[in-house]
């Protein structure tokens, strides 16, 4: 008998704010977790918030162990890795301390192994603090696999606004690329009759608002802007866990960005990427693209190519890739089927090439 159910798992606590990393032994006492963490970050994130949230935690009377990932790409490797230490290990919780890399290897190894797992972001480039996916690297395809939502996310202005301001506005790409995320998602919806939670994308929608309302705000050292930036991000994990699918935050943009990581790997940042995607689907689903592009530029995120040294034939090539690398999603590129000429028009009519 099939069960027409739909489960969504949500975090318990989020907190935003500045110095709330103080309140993490707060957080784990909470939830139940008064006897064993482990932590699994980088090296360099180990420094900047991994210890403090170690010795915070001890401070409370847990016993805590650190995992120091070397890589700064996840690959399944890694993920292994990380589970034999929690198999070794059996902590009660699983606390996830960096940028992307180092929160989706504690994501998945915890979800492989049955235990709660904690977001610590360290930088906010992307919306995988709070999703239930995880980005990892080395399979056949670029995608994301279902891990698990964190218990509770904790994320301190006051660590993420150290890093470089081209990481917060990539976030910001990020996120503004969920006005065609969510049409592509309509999309397939109304075509394909795919599965699509109208409140899921409502929610992914509205924090691509959140950021084109505040964007006054975005500009390099503004905690303000970072405030506003870490509630849309949340947002837009919360909409993927409702979901129970990456579709509210990922379409045709997205796969535009995939498509540039198989061609030019680590040329750009992921929210880079997608905010350059989402310039051109935005036209292509006849939208107000210039909107798109306008809000990306006064957040400070790249708008041509160019500036991140993107030649412009592999803009081209990207654009022709995309439709092909995740066949089962359905977006605006299956309707339009770009050619070499249409795809070539589309980047330099909207600026992205020169
Ligand atoms: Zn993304």
């Amino acid at each position: 008998m099939s069960l027409n159910l739909h489960r969504m798992q949500l975090p318990r606590e989020v907190i935003v704010g500045n110095g709330c990393l103080q309140l993490i032994g707060d957080v784990c006492g909470n939830l139940g977790f008064d006897k064993k963490a482990l932590i699994i970050t980088g090296k360099i994130t180990n420094h900047i918030a991994a210890q403090k949230v170690s010795e915070l935690l001890q401070d409370e009377g847990l016993e805590v162990d650190c995992h120091i990932v070397s890589s700064d790409i996840p690959t399944l490797d890694d993920v292994m890795q990380a589970e034999e230490v929690i198999e070794k290990l059996k902590p009660q919780v699983v606390v996830g301390v960096g940028g992307g890399t180092k929160i989706d290897i504690a994501k998945l190894s915890s979800a492989h192994k049955g235990a709660p797992f904690i977001s610590v972001p360290t930088s906010a480039s992307h919306d995988g603090m709070a999703s239930p996916f995880a980005s990892i690297k080395g399979l056949d395809k670029p995608s994301s696999i279902k891990a698990q939502s964190p218990i509770a996310v904790v994320a301190d202005t006051s660590v993420i606004i150290n890093v470089p301001y081209r990481f917060i506005a990539s976030g910001c790409g990020d996120v503004i690329s969920k006005f065609i995320s969510t049409r592509d998602w309509k999309l397939a919806h109304e075509k394909k009759k795919e599965y699509y939670a109208r409140y899921a994308a409502s929610l992914a929608l509205m924090s691509a608002q959140h950021i084109v309302e505040n964007v006054d705000f975005f500009k390099p050292g503004s905690e303000e802007g970072l405030r506003v930036l870490l509630e849309a991000l949340v947002s837009c994990g919360v909409a993927m866990c409702i979901g129970g699918t990456s579709k509210p935050c990922s379409g045709s943009e997205h796969l535009f960005s995939h498509a540039l990581d198989l061609l030019s790997p680590n040329q750009a940042l992921h929210g880079e990427q997608c905010g350059l995607g989402a310039i051109m689907m935005s036209k292509l689903h006849g939208m107000e693209w210039e909107t798109v592009r306008d809000t990306l530029k006064k957040v400070g995120a790249p708008v041509t190519a160019r500036e991140v040294g993107i030649p412009a034939e592999r803009v081209v090539e990207a654009l022709l890739k995309a439709s092909k690398i995740l066949p089962e999603r359905y977006t605006i590129l299956n309707e339009k089927q770009l050619t070499r000429k249409t795809a070539y028009e589309l980047a330099k009519t909207t600026g992205v090439i020169d």
